[in-house]
């Protein structure tokens, strides 16, 4: 076994200490990579408070995970000692369900892998995430990180990117599509940096006046300030497609609302409590509500690969891992530009 060091939380009311665990020896189709960055997902807190019930503790959070290979298995054929490596929000899958032989593992059907809160294929193994030292993952869950873009900015593509980019695709964001964002942060940035450059019109609803500048510079054509409803109004029917990235509660109907006959919205953004949809909002414009989970590991190797051909990385504010609970009060209150992440050689 290898001994790990990592933040951890021990319950729903705990704050993260530094936390010593061991993970297993690679075997013959994992790798070793030494982390060395690590984004904060506004998933991270919602797990770590228990906000979704399940929880699972101690808990080391993070799934948006950059670094270096330092050891491979003897039959690992995709990566080498001293490459880059990045991991998502899984590191297994059952691999045989239609989902995952489509592709599509984050929604197997039997046992998705989570990295962190979650258990190994045996049920019992608790995962340990990206808040750490190293970890150990099959190659056929690692991806491949160009070297050409900053690595730091990178790391929230693992999560953040790949949950705005798989619904964009799905639901064939492109030109001349009028397409909404709701809520700019970590999720809501990338999702706005990636319609943008597939040509869609952009427009983000936002409840933060000071993020204007911010969402124009990052693609958006328009900024719409979401706390007045008449700002709202003056939109309905107008939109082909909306992302809905908000973390907390609010009213989605006012969403729906802006959508054109047959228009989708998508919700990605995972508030603790359920949202509230009024009938009328989606049937009387034959309107879809859908939802969208990360994405898998060919999309994910896809976007990764999109994102350097087209220089997307996130905005980032790197910080040293003892500022990380100061750093989630900031993304609760939506203080953040846009994205934390962890320089792991700080722990
Ligand atoms: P984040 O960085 O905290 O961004 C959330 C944004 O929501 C804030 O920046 C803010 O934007 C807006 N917001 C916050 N509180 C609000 C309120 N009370 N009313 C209205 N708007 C509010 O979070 P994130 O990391 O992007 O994650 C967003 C959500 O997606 C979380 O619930 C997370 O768990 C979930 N998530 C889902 C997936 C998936 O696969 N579906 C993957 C990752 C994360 P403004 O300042 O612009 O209003
Ligand atoms: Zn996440
Ligand atoms: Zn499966």
């Amino acid at each position: 076994m290898l001994p790990t060091r990592g933040y951890a939380t021990k319950g729903p009311t705990s704050t993260l200490e530094p936390f010593s665990f061991e993970r297993r020896d690679p075997g013959p189709h994992d790798v070793l990579i030494e982390i060395l960055y690590c984004g904060i997902c506004h998933s991270d807190i919602h797990q770590a408070r228990d906000e979704w019930g399940g929880s699972i503790y101690p808990m080391v959070p993070g799934h948006e995970i950059v670094g270096r290979v330092t050891r491979v298995g003897s039959q690992v054929k995709r990566f080498k000692t001293g490459e880059l490596a990045a991991v998502g929000c899984f590191v297994d899958s059952c691999r045989v369900c239609a989902s995952c032989k489509a592709g599509l593992e984050q929604y197997c059907e039997v046992h998705l892998v989570l990295t962190y809160n979650g258990t190994e294929k045996d049920e019992k193994t608790p995962t340990y995430g990206g808040y750490s030292s190293q970890i150990v993952v099959d190659e056929n869950y690692t991806l491949k990180i160009s070297p050409k873009l900053p690595l730091a900015n990178i790391a929230p593509l693992l999560c953040a990117g790949i949950t705005t980019y798989s619904p964009l695709r799905h639901f064939n964001v492109g030109p001349g599509q009028r397409v909404g964002i709701v809520g700019l942060g970590g999720l809501g940035h990338m999702a706005v940096k990636l319609a943008a450059s597939m040509g869609a019109e952009v427009t983000v609803f936002s409840t933060s006046k000071t993020k204007e500048q911010d969402a124009r510079r990052l693609g958006a054509h328009d900024f719409v300030v979401s706390l007045d409803p008449k700002n709202l109004d003056a939109l309905a029917n107008r939109f082909d497609f909306i992302l809905d990235a908000v973390s907390a509660p609010h009213d989605v109907n006012a969403y729906l609302n802006l959508l054109r006959r047959d228009g989708v919205m998508a919700i990605v953004g995972v508030p603790a409590k359920p949202l509230q949809v009024q009938a009328f909002s989606l049937l009387l414009k034959r309107r879809t509500l859908a939802g969208s989970i990360i994405g898998g590991i060919r999309e994910t190797q896809e976007m990764l690969d999109y994102c350097a051909a087209n220089n997307i990385t996130s905005d980032v504010e790197v910080i040293p891992i003892q500022q990380v609970e100061a750093a989630w009060e900031r993304t609760i209150k939506g203080d953040v530009r846009y994205r934390f992440v962890i320089d792991m050689q700080t722990l």
